[in-house]
């Protein structure tokens, strides 16, 4: 899985809220949707006032970041979900799941990630809130 810092992508975070990843940027939801419009603020809140706005798949910038965007960040967080979703959705062991997520990361991207052993807790926990184990 290589960095990549275009395109727009839905994640989620731990706590189910909702995470947008934009060229490297990463935004949880501001407002509740109005039609097909939703608001976003950069994640890192109080030092950025970074915001987007996303009409369907488009997203608009409306207010600029004040530091470079972290590709870094984007991978840990795609890798993340897909953890979740793997935990959620397979009944590959555990080890297996975070092999897959974890696969083609970069020694940087590696270090950035938690413990292998809060992965591990994390994707059993995800399995027991599926209901899949
Ligand atoms: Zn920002």
């Amino acid at each position: 899985m290589a960095a990549q810092t275009d395109g727009i992508h839905l994640s989620t975070t731990k706590k189910k809220k909702r995470l947008l990843i934009h060229e490297g940027f990463s935004y949880t939801k501001d407002k509740d949707e109005l039609q097909d419009t939703t608001y976003w603020r950069c994640e890192r809140r109080g030092e950025c006032k970074g915001r987007c706005k996303t009409v369907r798949d488009d997203v608009f910038k409306t207010v600029p970041h004040c530091h470079p965007p972290d590709a870094t960040r984007v991978t840990v967080e795609k890798a993340k979900e897909e953890l979740r979703t793997r935990a959620a959705t397979t009944i590959e062991p555990t080890i297996a799941v975070l092999r897959a997520a974890t696969n083609d990361m970069s020694a940087d991207c590696l270090s950035s990630l938690p413990k292998a052993s809060s992965l591990k807790k994390s994707i059993q926990r995800e399995r027991l809130a599926a209901g899949n184990q």
